[in-house]
Order: C-alpha cells, then sequence, then structure tokens
C-alpha cells in the first residue's frame, strides 16, 4: 500500500469537522483580555490608521485572518482556501488647479464647467469654434467639423444633441458617441472639445470616471447658459487646464464562514478600515471606529463556534474601505461569497467602543427593516445599559448595501463623540466592559431570533428615512461646532 492511500482516511473528513475543534472561554476576564488585545492590534503606530489600500490595512488584514484561523472559521475569500476578497477600486481626485478662461475671464469650476472622464491631463490655449454637433459621417453626407485644417490649436464648442432620425439607424451609432467626435476634432488639430447639452443620453458615461480611457486631448463640459456665452465669444482665446488624479488601489475584504449544515446564514460584519495619516503625518488610530466593531465581530465569531447549534451557519466579514464610501461592503454585495437568498439578516457592529459616553445607551439601528426586530429585543436581555431603538437605515455603515440587497439588518453602535474621526480616538479611551456588553447582547439577540421561523424584510418607510437624516444631519452639525 502506499503513502497516498493511507492518507484518504483522513482527507474524507470534512473540513468544517476538522476545523471546529477549537473553543474559547467565556470567562468576562478572559473576553476583556482578547478585547483589549485585538484593538490594541489593531489601533497601533504600526498599522498607521488602516487607510484602506495601504500596507497598514494589509496588515491590519493578515491579522484578522491569522485570528480566523485560530478561530476555526472556514475561509470565504475569492479564492479557495482563502479568507481574503482581494479587488482593485478606481479613486479619482478633482485636483484644485483645473481652470478654464476665456479671454482670461474665469468660469467656475464644477459650476460652470466640469471635466470629463475623456479629458486628459493637460495645459492649453487655442481660439474658441463653434463644431455645431461635431458630426463627421461620410456615409450620409455629413461632415461637420472644419476640413481645411483651420481646427490646429482650438477647442471646438459641441453640442451632444443628435437628430432621432440619425440616432435610430443603428449602423452609424459608434459615429454620434461623444469620444467619436472627440477623436475627429483632435484628428483634425484641435487641443481638445467643449462639449455642452443637458439632455444627451451620453452625459451619464461621460462622467463614469471608473473608466480609465482617456483621449489625447482636453475635453470639458458647460451648461447651457454658459454654452450661449460661448457661442457669442467665437474667436476669443480659451485657455484650459484639466488635471484629474487616477489611482488604482487594491481593497481587502476578510471573510470567515461557520458551517453548522444549517440552511441559512446570519452575516455578522464589522469595518476595519480607518482613515490612516494626516496631511501632517499624525496617525488617525480609530479605536472606537472601527477597531471596535472589529474586535466584536471576533469575539461573535469565537463565541458562535465555541456554542454551535444547527440552525444557524455564520459569515463574519471584515469589511475594507468603509470610510471611502462603503466601498467593501457595496463589494461584497455585488461579488458574494455565498448566496445571498440563504442570509437570514446581517448585524453590523461599527463604533461601539463608547458605552456611557453619550449616557449608558446603546443605539440600535435600522429596526425597521423587519418587523420582527422589536419583538426580538424586547425578549433579549440587557442589564447594564438602555436601548435606543432606530427605525431608519441610514446609509453611513455597512448595514446599507445588505438592507438594499433586501436582507433585514441591525446596525449596533454607542454613539458620536468628540474623538470621532480625530487622532484622539485612541484605544485607551475604550470601555471594554461595555463593549463586552454589547457583544453578549448580540449574542443573545441571535439566540432570542432563533424562535422566529421567518424574519421577514420590511422596506422603512420614506418618512423615517427622511426625518432620521435630518436628525443626524443636526447632530453632526451640533458635534462640528462643540468641536471647533
Ligand atoms: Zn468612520
Amino acid at each position: 500500500m502506499n503513502r497516498i492511500l493511507l492518507l484518504l482516511p483522513a482527507l474524507w473528513i470534512p473540513f468544517s469537522l476538522l476545523a471546529q475543534g477549537v473553543s474559547f472561554s467565556s470567562d468576562k476576564d478572559t473576553i476583556r483580555t482578547r478585547l483589549v488585545r485585538d484593538v490594541a492590534v489593531l489601533a497601533s503606530d504600526s498599522l498607521q490608521g488602516r487607510e484602506a489600500g495601504t500596507v497598514g490595512e494589509w496588515k491590519a488584514a493578515t491579522y484578522l485572518g491569522s485570528q480566523f484561523r485560530a478561530i476555526g472559521l472556514l475561509p470565504k475569500g475569492n479564492e479557495a482556501g482563502s479568507f481574503y476578497q482581494r479587488f482593485q477600486n478606481f479613486q479619482v481626485g478633482f485636483h484644485g488647479s483645473t481652470h478654464f478662461l476665456v479671454d482670461g475671464n474665469a468660469l467656475i469650476y464644477r459650476e460652470d464647467f466640469g471635466v470629463t472622464a475623456l479629458s486628459k491631463n493637460g495645459h492649453a490655449i487655442g481660439l474658441l469654434v463653434d463644431g455645431s454637433q461635431g458630426l463627421v459621417i461620410p456615409e450620409k453626407g455629413i461632415d461637420q467639423l472644419d476640413s481645411s485644417g483651420n481646427l490646429k490649436g482650438t477647442f471646438v464648442l459641441i453640442d451632444l444633441h443628435v437628430d432621432r432620425t440619425l440616432i435610430r439607424d443603428t449602423s452609424i451609432a459608434t459615429k454620434l458617441t461623444p469620444r467619436y467626435r472627440m477623436k475627429m476634432a483632435l484628428e483634425r488639430g484641435a487641443s481638445g472639445v467643449i462639449f455642452w447639452n443637458p439632455d444627451s443620453p451620453w452625459n451619464k458615461k461621460l462622467f463614469d470616471f471608473q473608466s480609465t480611457d482617456t483621449m489625447p486631448g482636453i475635453a470639458v463640459y458647460v451648461n447651457s447658459s454658459i454654452a450661449e456665452r460661448l457661442k457669442q465669444n467665437l474667436g476669443a482665446l480659451a485657455d484650459i487646464n484639466v488635471r484629474i488624479d487616477r489611482k488604482t488601489s487594491i481593497y481587502t475584504n476578510v471573510i470567515g464562514y461557520i458551517d453548522n449544515g444549517a440552511i441559512r446564514t446570519i452575516v455578522v460584519g464589522a469595518h476595519f478600515d480607518h482613515l490612516g495619516l494626516k496631511n501632517d503625518g499624525r496617525i488617525c488610530y480609530g479605536a472606537d471606529d472601527n477597531a471596535s466593531g472589529t474586535a466584536g465581530m471576533l469575539e461573535m465569531a469565537r463565541y458562535f463556534s465555541t456554542h454551535r447549534d444547527t440552525l444557524n451557519n455564520y459569515l463574519f466579514i471584515a469589511f475594507s474601505a468603509e470610510e471611502k464610501g462603503l466601498v467593501g461592503s457595496n463589494y461584497f454585495i455585488a461579488h458574494p461569497t455565498i448566496s445571498l437568498s440563504e442570509i437570514r439578516f446581517m448585524l453590523n457592529l461599527d463604533m461601539i467602543g463608547r458605552l456611557g459616553c453619550a449616557g449608558n445607551i446603546v443605539k440600535i439601528e435600522a429596526v425597521g427593516s423587519s418587523s420582527e426586530w422589536r419583538r426580538i429585543i424586547r425578549d433579549t436581555q440587557h442589564h447594564s445599559f438602555s436601548i435606543k431603538r432606530v427605525s431608519a437605515a441610514l446609509p453611513y455603515s455597512d448595514h446599507s448595501p445588505f438592507y438594499k440587497a433586501g436582507i433585514p439588518v441591525l446596525f449596533f453602535n454607542t454613539g458620536l463623540h468628540e474623538d470621532y474621526h480625530t487622532i484622539t480616538d485612541k484605544l485607551n479611551t475604550l470601555n471594554y466592559d461595555g463593549m463586552a456588553e454589547v457583544i453578549r447582547f448580540a449574542e443573545d439577540l441571535v439566540a432570542s431570533s432563533d424562535k422566529a421561523s421567518k424574519i421577514s424584510y420590511h422596506k422603512v418607510s420614506a418618512l423615517s428615512q427622511t426625518s432620521a437624516w435630518i436628525g443626524f444631519l443636526i447632530q453632526a452639525l451640533g458635534w462640528i461646532l462643540t468641536i471647533n
């Protein structure tokens, strides 16, 4: 018998069973020690504030991956055997040096004019000429651009309108696009084009900065009244400078799974990225935002891998790039690594480290996302704090993409404070016993939820959403005024 055959019986044991061996103490002091350690690692100097796309974020991700492995979670990243869901993200920065002068008079950036995604970066000065609609379609006998070579060094004003009869003719569709019209103008010597027409069907595409396929010329867009003014000023000197900073970054979600053989899965998520460094190089540690929630998510993973049940599987996700606009959670919803239809609900932990800061209150938001939530929250014991329920599911943390995908969600937090998004959000400001209480409550809430056969999705009323937004903005304004 050869060695490979001898090894086979071991391979027959499902990986999920092999991974179940680890158990974690529920002793209060032990939990506290683990929370302190996890936060201390995530909010340490070496992770440099965990800005998405930086080495600091990757270090944080590998720490989380190592913890998921130690807990015995199953990898649910993009590739088999990996906890990491790595993805590319394009970032666009609009630089202040962008300008557009007509005979020395400046137009207002983002009001009078904007830069289109077709534009290269660069500076040019040229005469304003009218290119009508900029159409060059020889097979239809149409040529609206000067072919005598007089476009050299000019900026061509192009109305993006096209007659219906031409749009209906699919054989010339490629010759109607702004890109093609710009190409024709550049081939005839123009330095760039100035598009206008608010009703153009191509406008959305013109501002799709996720595309990096630019043209070798300048392409700006003006509003209708500026277009009228330019038409009155043909022959004037246009001075246009365009500067867009494009950056491609790699972001990383970290995803682990407990397979209990159930038909449904509960998702527990927390973003682990933060703001990185201030302009002066000082670190935004993000201890509360959101090392606290990330440590809470790890602790819940330890709890549910120790206390197995057969009703639910569990998916734990540490989201990347929340601070860049919920990028990681949106990416997961667009590229899920389990079927979204099996998700029973999602719990989001974001800033759970300041219990007592604004009263002894835990805020539970998005309660309106299922009609079952009020009963389940009522059935779940909590001794050391009171609960503030908020119906609305506002789009300022990672529960939002799940909610929008039709999944019931709850968002736990202990509120905003004066250290929020500053360099003073440090690990010594956290209430670790309070965190443990919030985590315990979330774990017990899962048990309470098991009594319901279905947690049905409910769309929060527009009125609740709007009034919560207004409340949030007033609170944020008050907070900005107090810290200044
Ligand atoms: Zn934040």
